[in-house]
């Protein structure tokens, strides 16, 4: 006899378990963990959020970080972080280290680039995010982004259209960017004279890494477009 067909069940997607890490230096991270967190759940849906608020000490090692399981458990990483202060080598590359052994993707925002810039093991880190970052312009603007490639620009961008000025900004100058990263958008400085990346993907043995330097202010973490590009970038790092 032929096998009966079961009848098809109705298939539940399980939540994203995702982790936003925060804290340290000079950003709101009290309304920027709420901007971020419910903007993805908006976006996404099915998120289930556990969310790590730390101080405001640039030289804070999160505890997390030396548990050393602690990646185990969470789907996605949202590295929104302003730790500049920090200088132990094996506890940056540690924090690498689990992302990349366990293949758990990251977005990385804003000052989560100038965090650990002055641990010796500094490159580590920079290679995970994908460009070398030490210092921003010296004033703060409204940012003019536009895609690479404009006609042609990644699905990840494409909700700037040909451009997009945001209400107000503090660009980051990027010395390098690393041969594994693609860079998806960038901003003329009048301060350097160069395009500086400033939305990117990056593969590092086989993980994915979404970042994005834009981020300071609130105002531009409430932008529809910011939203909307770290919604994609989400779903790119998540392979969705
Ligand atoms: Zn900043």
């Amino acid at each position: 006899m032929p096998a009966i067909e079961p009848d098809s069940q109705p298939t539940v997607t399980p939540k994203v378990r995702a982790l936003l890490i925060t804290g340290g230096c000079c950003h709101d991270y009290q309304n920027q963990k709420q901007i971020i967190s419910e903007g993805l759940s908006k976006s996404i849906g099915n998120i289930d959020w556990t969310i790590l608020q730390y101080g405001s000490g640039r030289d804070i090692k999160a505890d997390i970080y030396q548990r050393g399981d602690w990646i185990k458990g969470f789907d996605i990483v949202i590295h929104n972080e302003c730790f500049g202060g920090v200088e132990d080598g094996p506890f940056v590359t540690g924090i690498v280290n689990a992302h990349t052994e366990s293949k758990t993707p990251a977005i990385m925002i804003h000052c989560s680039m100038h965090s650990y810039r002055n641990a010796p093991t500094a490159d580590a880190w920079r290679s995970f995010l994908g460009v070398t970052s030490r210092r921003h312009e010296k004033s703060k603007h409204s940012l003019h982004v536009v895609p690479t490639d404009a006609g042609n620009a990644h699905p990840i961008v494409r909700s700037i259209g040909n451009a997009w000025d945001t209400p107000n900004g503090e660009l980051y100058v990027i010395e390098k960017v690393w041969p594994s990263a693609k860079v998806l958008a960038s901003v003329h400085s009048d301060e350097t004279g160069n395009q500086e990346p400033v939305i990117w993907l990056n593969e590092i043995k086989g993980t994915r890494v979404f970042g994005i330097s834009l981020g300071h202010h609130n105002e531009t973490m409430l932008d529809k477009t910011w939203q909307a590009v770290v919604a994609a970038g989400f779903n790119w790092a998540m392979n969705q």
